[in-house]
């Protein structure tokens, strides 16, 4: 019996490791599906990385029949450099990360990792090769070392630590009573927006991928936070393909590129001081953030004084 009870029970645990990562990718992605239907291609190869240059060629994408979301949608991220997807909510921007992981396959077009076709190399080979910090990340019921050694899973505690830190959660997490071993998660302890996602970033640095996809955060954390994060942001997209989708525009003006997507089509691209020259839709986003930090400034200033 217990030569038939071992290895079911080891598939169980299989099963529910599995599904538990399913779940946190599509949690990850903001979206809940019911079953896949991406399947390799029967003579899918691994994805052979050099710089991980991504291209989108016309790329066009629906959900739904009667409802086109990407329409030809072109760019290329150069092995190395930083493009940032900026637009209005529901422009299309999430979709692009999601058809670049490959949770949908697109309708027309191509996507492009170095030259090979997302869709003749294995899911795994491709995903293994990108690292996404979303915008809620979603956490294990488990250690909060579990949850960062899931970036890879063979990790030493040491390179966890040093993850950690460039991550800059580790001395949050020695000021934990348990540390390392702290549940987190549902049944464990709480952490902030800002926390989970240095956890998230702690997860990609171990990863080491080849591609950065960056979904920044819309609800507001406290500038220190913030100022943290986007340092250690900086600092793992230096030198990485990096797709950053972008809602506050102060982040991304040093982007190599900045594509401007309105209703699923690219409107407007180029440097932040192209873009601000040209006098077009990104000039308007940037005055109207520009306005709203200066009346958040002024209450801030008001709630200062006596
Ligand atoms: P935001 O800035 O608010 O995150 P976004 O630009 O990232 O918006 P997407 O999440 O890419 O927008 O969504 C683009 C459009 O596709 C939206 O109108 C959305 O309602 C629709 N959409 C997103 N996911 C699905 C889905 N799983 N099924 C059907 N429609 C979807």
């Amino acid at each position: 019996l217990i030569q038939i009870y071992m290895p079911l029970n080891f598939l169980g645990f299989v099963y529910r490791e599995i599904k538990q990562a399913l779940v946190d990718m599509e949690k990850m992605f903001g979206m809940i599906r019911q079953q896949s239907d991406i399947n390799d291609a029967p003579d899918a190869a691994t994805l052979k990385i050099n710089g991980g240059a991504v291209e989108f060629e016309n790329v066009s994408f629906h959900y739904a029949e009667n409802r086109k979301i990407l329409k030809d949608v072109s760019f290329t991220v150069d092995a190395g450099t930083t493009t940032a997807i900026v637009g209005a909510s529901g422009a299309g921007k999430s979709t692009i990360s999601r058809i670049l992981f490959r949770f949908y396959d697109i309708t027309a077009g191509r996507i492009l990792v170095d030259g090979q076709d997302i869709k003749d190399v294995t899911q795994k080979s491709l995903r293994q090769q990108i690292g996404v910090v979303p915008q809620d990340t979603v956490l294990f019921n488990d250690t909060i070392r579990y949850n960062i050694r899931y970036g890879r899973p063979d990790a030493t505690d040491e390179e966890v630590e040093n993850a950690a830190r460039h991550a800059q959660i580790h001395d949050f997490v020695m000021g934990l009573p348990e540390g390392y071993d702290s549940e987190v998660g549902e049944r464990g302890l709480k952490l902030s927006g800002g926390e989970k996602q240095r956890v998230a970033i702690a997860r990609t640095i171990l990863k080491d991928p080849a591609i950065l996809l960056l979904d920044e955060a819309t609800s507001a954390l406290d500038s220190e936070t913030e100022l943290g994060i986007q340092q250690a942001l900086e600092k793992i997209s230096e030198s990485r393909t990096t797709i950053v989708i972008a809602h506050r525009l102060s982040t991304i003006v040093n982007a190599n590129e900045i594509i401007v997507l309105d209703a699923g089509e690219i409107v407007e691209r180029g440097t932040h001081d192209d873009l601000l020259t040209r006098k077009g839709a990104y000039f308007s986003m940037w005055q109207k953030q520009k306005e709203a930090t200066a009346v958040l400034q002024k209450l801030e200033e008001l709630d200062e004084l006596p």
